[in-house]
């Protein structure tokens, strides 16, 4: 498929911390070329901070019955951030497949009427985590892991990946952060045949030239 690239550009809101992101995005970058085969396919695989300065929290996410801050609005902040993001981008001749946001508060999903790790539709543009339930009895390291393995799956989803019944890959639904720690930040032999033939084949997880 050529020059094809696959370009995740990443937002951060609140205060995710420039360390955290840094680890991560190379992390993340590393997973994923690894489980889309991207060498052997000549996919460049480029995981992006868009900015240096954090994006304000949307103001009309948080509840004050709760505590907590409902997912939904964190969508809309990447469909608005998007432009900008495909703005800057284009000056380096570059065009952006998909939009993670990344946020350090604890979330809420009024449509699943629980906390949530993160959230991002099979097959949509847009994937958010947070890392605010994978920073409790955790080391720096312990919490970078979670954090990445998080990022990784809801990427996944929106490669067109749902959840695996291999409680080992990183596509497994987590529900609590046990569950993060069981699985490893790769996805097993079937999910990645499964992202192949979705990236590769059918051409429609993604925005390609
Ligand atoms: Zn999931
Ligand atoms: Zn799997």
């Amino acid at each position: 498929m050529g020059n094809a690239t696959l370009l995740i550009a990443i937002l951060h809101t609140g205060n995710v911390g420039g360390l955290l992101l840094k680890d991560v995005i190379l992390q993340m970058q590393r997973v994923l070329r690894a489980a889309l085969n991207a060498e052997a396919h000549g996919l460049a695989v480029s995981c992006k901070a868009i900015g240096p300065r954090p994006i304000p929290i949307p103001g009309v996410a948080y509840n004050r019955v709760n505590g907590k801050y409902s997912v939904e609005p964190f969508f809309n902040l990447a469909a608005k951030m998007r432009p900008r993001a495909e703005q800057k981008l284009a000056k380096e001749g570059k065009k952006v497949s998909k939009v993670l946001v990344i946020t350090d508060v604890p979330l809420f999903s009024y449509v699943h009427n629980s906390d949530v790790f993160g959230e991002a539709d099979v097959g949509g543009s847009i994937a958010v985590v947070s890392t605010a339930p994978l920073n409790i009895d955790a080391t720096i390291d312990e919490f970078k892991k979670r954090v990445i393995k998080e990022c990784v799956h809801e990427v996944g989803h929106t490669l067109g990946l749902g959840h695996c019944a291999d409680k080992t890959c990183v596509m497994s639904l987590s529900s609590d952060r046990f569950d993060v720690d069981r699985k490893s930040e790769n996805m097993c032999s079937q999910c990645k045949s499964k992202l192949e033939s979705l990236v590769y084949k059918d051409y429609r997880t993604w925005d390609h030239e």
